[in-house]
């Protein structure tokens, strides 16, 4: 065998790459502003910091700034900057070789001399490139800071062939200046330039001033703000200055209920704010915004492999210089830094929410409305979170008052013991609800869609504690003191109710409907139908999930109730069989109107059964 060894580098062609560049390596054509504006604050942090280093010599009142300048007549965007500038050399070394960072390069030349690569933007080299998306021809004008350089200019047609010359430029720093071509049309308009300019630049740390030059208007402010409010210590900003930043990013004047500010060094760098949003309807499903940001400059909104889902649902800020971010920006590169910015932010939030609660509990509960829902989502979404923030969670009973799983234990266990008898409708529950109240059982209300998955986790977490569905069951304490636990029942007895079903069950005709007959502590209520709690859930589920789980049924159970006139007045077995059917009908119609299940032939029958009997009333 021939033993052949050659080494060297594959060279790529840039016919080839630059299609493929253009095609899928960014997300959408916008992002050339946020790039072009990049590398123009990068040149002037760079030459900020090779002032501070004493390797430039600016003056004293140097003003930095980006102007973009838009000619809609030249069909051109120009991005100017007053920053380093650079050589024909670097030129040729930065930008005609592709994916070769001068970022990176920087980084390292200096990473001795000045604490790690921060504010920085630029990393992959791969940045000016997303200019072809948009022109068709691309040109530099470039003057570098060193002393006695010479202008450059750059001219390339189609991202392929340049052309390098001497420049004209005569004061330092860098133009860039697109020629538009078809497929960038969209851009040459100036409103929809300058919302993208803001979008992605809204906050990078140099003043950025929009022209028009065929308008020939420029603006007198720049139209970002330089020192974002997250930025700042906590303790030196106002709650004022919270709102208002909240009202500006977020075109929400609802005032915020409350935020967090995130501020954390190691093991990386992340600051931001979390607000969380009144919400403007009871019923509004939140919806929420996280904008997430690389050293001030805008990647993008409500990113899921970043920021964990939960925190989705609130509105909030955040600036994580260190995500691993591929070129696309908002692609990342490996999960492992997610995690950990999960685990501090879920920490965040739960101390929150357990400060304000211990140290402010009544206005926490006033909060309770508006933050339940993004709560239970977290538990459900995050163990972690629901194990941290427990004695955060509370529970809204029928009559507005607030519990926490602890206090509604210690106040209702004598009598339920280690379940929360809850309802999920205050109007067609009320029966049942008044039932609970009379015998001092607070019932709470789970009302949300949320309140199903929510239920289920917390009973997997909290040893022995259940829910149970105001009529899921006929609780103990409702039922009079003959049906007692010692109550022993004479054959008599069970044969009166034996009968009594059998009268009942051929009434209604239908078959195996489950009936039982008991002694109820209120004597007005004839009957109830009772659902299981196991069985209901299942079929909750499967609507949720939208498939078949068991049989579909819900075990259903009618129990009559002894100790009502009407019941007994059937149980005697005096009424002649039409009227014990009617009876029967009608008993069996009110315990199904609690269940909104009356089908529209027997809301019919039942109207007309209540005409007659009102009829006889009133004779
Ligand atoms: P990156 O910013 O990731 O390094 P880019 O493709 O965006 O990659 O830019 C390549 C390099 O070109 C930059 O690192 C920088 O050295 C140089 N460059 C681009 N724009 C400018 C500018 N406006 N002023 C000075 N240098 C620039
Ligand atoms: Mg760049």
């Amino acid at each position: 065998m021939e033993n052949q060894f050659e080494k060297g580098n594959l060279s790529i062609n840039s016919e080839n790459i630059l299609p493929i560049i253009k095609k899928w390596l960014y997300s959408s054509a916008d992002i050339f502003v946020r790039e072009l504006v990049s590398n123009a604050a990068d040149a002037i942090t760079k030459l900020n910091r090779l002032d501070s280093l004493g390797e430039a010599h600016l003056s004293e009142n140097e003003e930095f700034t980006i102007k973009i300048v838009l000619d809609k007549d030249a069909r051109t965007i120009k991005f100017i900057d007053n920053g380093v500038g650079m050589t024909a050399d670097e030129i040729k070394k930065y930008i005609n070789q592709i994916a070769f960072s001068g970022a990176t390069d920087f980084v390292n030349h200096y990473k001795e001399k000045m604490d790690a690569e921060g504010e920085i933007i630029g990393h992959f080299g791969l940045g000016f490139y997303s200019a072809f998306m948009v022109a068709d021809k691309v040109e530099i004008d470039s003057l570098s800071y060193r002393e006695g350089a010479e202008p450059a200019h750059w001219l390339c047609e189609g991202g392929i062939e340049f052309e390098i010359s001497k420049g004209k430029r005569n004061e330092r720093g860098t133009t860039v200046t697109l020629h538009i071509s078809e497929d960038g049309e969209e851009f040459l308009d100036d409103y929809n330039l300058r919302r993208i300019a803001k979008k992605y630049c809204g906050f990078i740390p140099v003043d950025i001033f929009f022209e028009n030059a065929a308008a020939k208007t420029h603006d007198k402010e720049p139209m970002n703000d330089k020192n974002p409010l997250w930025l700042k210590k906590a303790s030196d900003v106002t709650d004022e200055e919270y709102k208002k930043f909240y009202h500006q990013v977020f075109m929400d004047y609802n005032e915020p209920l409350f935020w967090i500010h995130l501020n954390m060094d190691y093991p990386f760098r992340l600051k931001g704010i979390l607000y969380f949003p009144r919400l403007k309807h009871e019923l509004d499903s939140i919806e929420g915004q996280v904008k997430l940001f690389s050293n001030q400059v805008f990647v993008a909104d409500n990113i899921k492999e970043v920021i964990p889902e939960f925190l989705l649902l609130l509105k909030g800020v955040m600036d994580c210089p260190d995500l691993p971010l591929n070129v696309s920006r908002s692609f990342l590169q490996s999960d492992g830094y997610v995690e950990k910015l999960s685990g501090y932010i879920v920490r965040k939030v739960a101390d929150k929410l357990m400060s304000l609660s211990q140290n402010n509990r009544e206005q926490y509960n006033v909060y309770w409305d508006d933050i339940n829902q993004f709560i239970k989502y977290g538990c459900v979404r995050e163990s972690d979170f629901y194990d941290k923030c427990r004695d955060a969670v509370l529970y809204k009973s029928t009559k507005g008052e607030f519990f926490t799983l602890k206090e509604y234990i210690e106040r209702n266990e004598e009598k339920v013991g280690k379940k929360i008898v809850y309802a999920n409708s205050a109007q067609r529950q009320s029966q049942y609800i008044r039932m609970f109240e009379e015998n001092d059982v607070d019932v709470v209300l789970l009302t949300t869609r949320l309140d199903a998955p929510f239920t289920t986790h917390i009973e997997g977490f909290e040893e022995g504690v259940s829910f149970a569905r105001i009529d899921s069951e006929l609780s103990d304490i409702m039922k009079s003191e003959k049906d007692g636990k010692d109550a022993k029942e004479t054959k008599e007895e069970k044969d009166r109710k034996k009968g009594l079903i059998t009268i009942f069950k051929e009434a209604i005709g239908i078959k195996g409907l489950n009936v039982e007959v008991q002694s109820f502590k209120s004597e007005n209520i004839p009957a109830m139908i009772f659902l299981s709690e196991e069985s209901r859930r299942v079929q909750e589920m499967s609507k949720i999930f939208n498939m078949k789980i068991g049989d579909g049924k819900v075990d259903e159970k009618l129990i009559l109730n002894d100790t009502n006139e009407l019941v007994k007045l059937l149980s005697e077995g005096n009424l002649d069989k039409d009227d014990a059917r009617i009876v029967c009908e009608h008993i069996w119609d009110m315990a199904s109107l609690s269940q909104g299940h009356l089908s529209p032939e027997r809301m019919e029958k039942f109207i007309e059964r209540n005409t007659v009997i009102l009829r006889e009333f009133v004779r």
